[in-house]
């Protein structure tokens, strides 16, 4: 296995080049157990196998992590008692623990601070709708891309998050809505988002890992339809193309926050890397490879990316493209304590919005859920991080 930590971004020469900002605590942090989920489907009938269990257990066991989200192997009565500590244990280390839970909106939204086998912090949050229940899920510790505004970007990234580490956040929260655990009685969980901790395209490979175990029918995989996960990414090039060549109809988003090179090189550092104009043509090559309409995520900061020419400014990078390639949904910023990134006036948020439409641009004010609960992302876990300094 590569011992770097996997950013997909190259070094580009002496000037010019985006590195990962590291976190203090950046060190070497050892690996994590390795789980069923890390397992090719050779790995795991070989661990079988060195258990004295033969390959149709490794099938049962499938059965229980994706049909039924059970990992306590103690109780799998289809399995020999004899072997069921050796299975939990070779199979099931416990990957992520919960720390903190966080309710808002009734209960329908649950914001989860988890502690990884290294003390590591992450979090992911489950939103609850009529008709959907969507989760946030983290893939990477912390974050190197160093946007200003951004909570999890002060942290800097402390480590690559492995598959089974982004897998079970999703595990855990498809058994909650089963069991009713979320209010509003048992359901399912039919979308997942990796909009929580770190840019998914620096951790690729466990990323893809993921999605396609998130995908696959039971019980090779949750069975949540690819249509219904969205990768984001802040515009990490190689990543958007790689993805639109995996030929899944996985939704893309792309986190602009502004329409033009000289604002979001101040906004966000990648854009020094990759400028506007390479990750829109990314970003419109990825809907007509995979004809899922991509998102463009626009935090909107008071007085300096949220006034009418930037709104005017976006529409024409768009529209540049065709009609109805892309999705925007501005969000109110929830700002970090403390810093001169604010969120704007209603008003403006409201002209912004008027403007994109009258270009025919379809635009939604993204809901601001668990606001109240230090929803933006990285913020619960910058705070638990702090104290704990
Ligand atoms: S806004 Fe996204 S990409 Fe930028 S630092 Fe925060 S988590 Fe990372």
């Amino acid at each position: 296995m590569n011992e770097e930590i996997e950013t997909g971004i190259t070094s580009g020469g002496a000037e010019g080049a985006f590195r990962d900002i590291l976190s203090k605590d950046h060190a070497r942090r050892g690996k994590p157990p390795v789980h069923f989920a890390d397992m090719t489907q050779d790995e795991r009938i070989q661990t079988a196998k060195a258990l004295g269990l033969p390959k149709f257990r490794v099938k049962q066991l499938a059965n229980h992590y994706f049909a039924h989200f059970d990992v306590n192997a103690e109780e799998f009565t289809d399995f020999p008692a004899a072997k069921r500590g050796a299975a939990a244990e070779a199979f099931f280390p416990t990957l992520i623990t919960p720390m903190l839970q966080q309710k808002a909106d009734q209960g329908m939204t649950v914001k989860t601070l988890w502690s990884l086998f290294d003390g590591s912090r992450i979090e992911s949050v489950l939103m609850r709708y009529p008709n959907r229940a969507t989760l946030c899920i983290s893939s990477q510790v912390g974050c190197g891309m160093g946007c200003p505004f951004c909570a999890t970007g002060k942290l800097g990234l402390t480590r690559n998050m492995s598959t089974g580490e982004i897998l079970e956040q999703v595990r855990v929260a498809a058994a909650q809505m089963r069991d009713g655990e979320i209010a509003g009685g048992p359901g399912r969980l039919s979308n997942v988002v990796f909009m929580g901790m770190g840019e998914p395209m620096g951790n690729y490979r466990s990323v893809l890992s993921a999605v396609r175990q998130i995908s696959a029918p039971a019980p090779e995989g949750f069975g949540i339809s690819a249509r219904n996960i969205t990768v984001s990414t802040v515009g990490v090039v190689p990543g958007i193309r790689k993805l639109a060549a995996e030929g899944l109809p996985v939704r893309l988003a792309v986190s602009l926050h502004a329409p033009n090179d000289k604002l979001r090189d101040e906004l966000v550092p990648m854009n020094r890397r990759f400028n506007t104009t390479q990750v829109l043509d990314a970003a419109h090559d990825y809907y007509l490879a995979t004809k899922r309409r991509v998102s463009i995520e626009y935090a909107l900061m008071r007085g300096i990316n949220d006034q009418a020419i930037h709104a005017r400014q976006l529409a024409n990078r768009l529209n540049h493209y065709g009609d109805d390639w892309a999705h925007v949904n501005p969000i109110p910023l929830n700002p970090i304590e403390g810093s001169k990134w604010t969120a704007s006036d209603p008003q403006d948020e409201r002209t912004f919005l008027d403007i994109l439409h009258r270009a025919g641009i379809t635009a939604t004010l993204r809901d601001t859920r668990g606001s109240d609960i230090d929803g933006a992302c990285g913020q619960l876990a910058a705070k638990t991080m702090e104290r704990h300094a």
